[in-house]
Order: structure tokens, then sequence, then C-alpha cells
């Protein structure tokens, strides 16, 4: 049906569409990994090598028969006793002991729900030598911080993450947890969720509770963005569920807020570890960073071809701004992926978000909604971004933007003046 899916979930880009709207793939590319037949919602794809791979596997390997019954075994089939569960925690992501943005946000988040839940939010920080930080956690909300300090849990590694946070849970039995959708937050997530057989809901953009049933509402785009789901758990816990970074807003800190430290024992056996970190090397590169712009001029296919992106790099760099793009553009060849904002590229939040010649697709929306005051110029006056912005233009971009340095400049003179 066209909808892309399989296209943007490809790891080796080997799916592509042609001029009908359908997809093709290039063999040479195609590993036969199977995530394309995964997610297309109409079970438009099949892989003859994988389904008698699998079948093969199937009869042969003990091993798998033995940790899928494991998986069942712990998993939680509740049966009307939700009341062993209690409690809202969010993971507290920290590399070098500096604590990730979207950790604090989800402190925010996470405050909300257990309000709802009338419960505790707890945050859980594993690190080396960063008790300290935990008071930086109850002035954003956490009630309770529990704390895992071990020099083998300086860097972050899936398996001694993943076996202390299975344990805690084990131990105290929340209700939600909540992840960064981070590198290392989506990796924690589906090894924690995997281990304790639960549900997990991968890349929300709204979390809610519904009270009566204690459940967490999770809502996402799915099927390539064409609609917005809300997913629940109803018969296993703990629910979890990753957020991307930018998607709830920051809360505001209460600096006197106090709160309870729960130290956690910690024991890790290295040498029953099949990974070590050896060296840390810190690479510099070519940084793009839309996640903390505080005002972002994107282009999109409006603006007609690459050489016209040369409109959005003026504005930006006469308004301080950084450059962004949606997708069509970064599929056109103008502009480098890692400039993509929405759903496939970057959720952003910034201050002021421009968007000149973008038709304002949900799978861009989603992306830009944290901004505080959008400015779209089109010349479609029907354009759905109108629908979204504060301020719409309905006009040629090319025109618009340079007529746009001005004002903006001195909108944000008069701003730093005040
Ligand atoms: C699974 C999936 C994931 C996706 N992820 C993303 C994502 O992360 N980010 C993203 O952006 N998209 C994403 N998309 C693609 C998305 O659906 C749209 O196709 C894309 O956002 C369109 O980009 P656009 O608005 O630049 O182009 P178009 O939709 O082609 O819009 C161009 C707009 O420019 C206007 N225009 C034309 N000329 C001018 C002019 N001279 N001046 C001003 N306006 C002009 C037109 O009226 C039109 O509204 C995804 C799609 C799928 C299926």
């Amino acid at each position: 049906m066209g909808c892309e899916a399989c296209v943007a979930e490809c790891p080796h880009q080997a799916l592509y569409m042609n001029d009908e709207g359908q997809c093709n793939v290039l063999e040479n590319d195609c590993v036969d990994c199977g995530q394309c037949v995964d997610v297309c919602p109409v079970a438009a794809i099949s892989l003859p090598q994988r389904a008698e791979s699998k079948e093969q596997s199937n009869n042969t390997s003990d091993k798998n028969v033995i940790s899928e019954n494991k998986t069942e075994e712990k998993a939680v089939k509740l049966e009307g006793d939700l009341s062993k569960y209690q409690g809202v925690w969010v993971f507290i992501e920290q590399r070098e002991g500096e604590i990730a943005s979207v950790s604090l946000e989800l402190l925010g988040a996470g405050r909300e729900l257990a309000d709802k839940l009338g419960v505790e939010l707890s945050g859980v920080l594993l690190g080396s030598e960063i008790a300290d930080k935990a008071n930086n956690l109850y002035q954003y909300g956490a009630d309770k911080v529990y704390l895992l300090e071990h020099p083998g849990l300086k860097y972050y590694r899936t398996e001694t993450y993943m076996q202390n946070f299975v344990q805690l849970v084990q131990k105290y039995n929340p209700e939600v947890i909540l992840m960064g959708a981070t590198t290392t937050g989506r990796d924690l997530a589906g090894a924690v969720a995997t281990d304790l057989g639960t549900g997990l809901t991968a890349d929300c953009t709204a979390l809610d509770i519904d009270p009566e049933e204690r459940l967490l509402l999770a809502t996402r785009p799915a099927f390539g963005g064409n609609i917005m789901a809300t997913i629940v758990s109803k018969k296993h816990r703990p629910q979890m569920a990753t957020v991307r970074s930018k998607v709830m807003k920051m809360p505001k800190p209460i600096f006197e807020q106090q709160g309870e430290l729960v130290k956690v024992d910690v024991e890790i056996d290295e040498s029953q570890l099949l990974t070590k970190v050896r060296e840390i090397v810190q690479q510099a590169g070519d940084k793009v960073n839309l996640q903390d712009a505080e005002i972002i001029v994107a282009g999109g296919r409006g603006l007609g071809d690459g050489d016209n992106f040369k409109v959005c790099y003026d504005l930006a760099k006469s308004i301080g701004a950084q450059v962004g793009a949606s997708r069509a553009a970064v599929e056109a060849g103008w502009i480098d992926h890692k400039y993509q904002v929405g759903q496939t590229g970057v959720t952003v939040a910034p201050k002021i978000y421009i968007a000149l010649g973008i038709s304002g697709a949900i799978q861009h929306l989603v992306g830009i909604r944290g901004s505080d005051i959008i400015i779209a110029v089109n010349t479609d006056p029907e354009a759905p971004i109108f629908k979204e912005c504060t301020y719409g233009i309905v006009g040629d971009a090319l025109e618009i933007a340079p007529l746009l340095k001005q004002p903006l400049q001195q909108l944000l003179a008069d701003k730093k003046a005040s």
C-alpha cells in the first residue's frame, strides 16, 4: 500500500520506492534480516529462506526452547493481582557522571503519571561515584532514588546494567518504567523487557494513565506514521515505555525538594561477563545539535533544489539558528540525514521553528510539536502545516526568507535587552 514503513526500517537501505509508489528491493544489499517483514502492517512481504530456517531452528535448537520457557516462567501473568506492583520508575541515564537531559524530562512526565496513580516516583541511578547526583533528581520530582554504585557500572554495558536493573525490579515491583529512547535507553529497555517477559512501547510521543485499570497509555506513531496508536500492556507488569529526548517538557526544578536515597548493594563478577570496556575514544565530529537548538530554520521540498537551501543557511546564520530539513529534502540529496527533523529524524523543541517549503506531513509534525513558536512559509494556503503553526505566511519561501532576517534579528535583540 506504499506506506514506506519497510523502507524506513531497513538497516541496509536495501529497499526503495519506485515511481509507481511500490517498494522494490536491491538484492545485492539485502541480507535477509527480515526487519521489513516484521514491520509491514499488511503482511505484504515474505522471505521464503527465513521461514525455512525458522522451521529448522525450531526443530533443532534446544537452547532457544529453554530460553523461551525461561521468559514464559518469568512473565508475570496478572490475574487481578495488581496491588503487588506499585510505583513509577525512571531510568536515570548518565555518562561520565553527567545526567542525560531526557532522564530529567522523564521525571517530569513520570511525576504526572505517579500523581494520577497515587504512588511514588523513583529514579534509578547506576554508575560509579555518582551519589552526589541524587539531589538533582529530587529537584526534578523524584520521591526516591535507588542508587547502584560500583566501578563495574561506570560505563554502560548491557549485561551489567540489565542484570542489576532486573534484580531491582524483581525486588521492588514497580508498575511503570520509563527510559529515554537514546542508544543506551533503547538497548537497556529491550533487554530488561525481554528478560522480565513484559511489554515495552518504544518511542512514545505521549503518556497517560487509565486510572480505573491502572494502565499506562503509551501513544506512538504506527503503520509508518499513518496512525497514532495507544498501546497498553494489560496482563504484564511492569509496563515499560521509551521516549525520545525533547518529546516531554523539561520540568522546572524545585531546589528545596528532598527525597529518600536507597543504596543498593551491587556485586559484579567480571569473569562472568562477556564484555569489557577497554577504552573510551572521544572523537570530534561535524556536530549538528538540533535537539538543543533554540532556533531552527528548516527547509523542505518546496525550496525546489539543493542550491536554494542557501536561503536556510543565510537566515540561520543571521539569527544564530541551526539548519534542519524535512525527509523529502534529505531524500532529494540536498542535505545530510543528520539534519532531518521528524519521526525518523530528530525530535526538536526549539523556541522558534521556521519551516520553509515544508507541507506538514504527520511524520514531520511529530518531531516539531514541542516547539514554542512555529513559523511556516508555504505557497499553498491549504498546506497542513498552517493548521499547526503559530504564524503562517502564504508565499514563496525564497522571497520571504530574506525578509524575515531583519524583524527576527530585531525581536531577538529586544528579547536580549529586556
Ligand atoms: C515511515 C515514514 C517516516 C517518515 N519520517 C519523516 C521524518 O522524520 N521527517 C519528515 O520530514 N518526513 C518524514 N516522512 C515523510 C513525510 O511523510 C513527508 O513525505 C515529508 O515530510 C514531506 O516533506 P516536505 O514537506 O519537504 O515535502 P512536500 O510534502 O512535497 O511539501 C513541499 C511543500 O512545499 C510547498 N512549496 C512549494 N514551492 C514552494 C515555495 N517556493 N515556497 C514555499 N513553499 C513551497 C508546497 O506547497 C508543499 O506544501 C516519513 C514518511 C514515512 C512513511
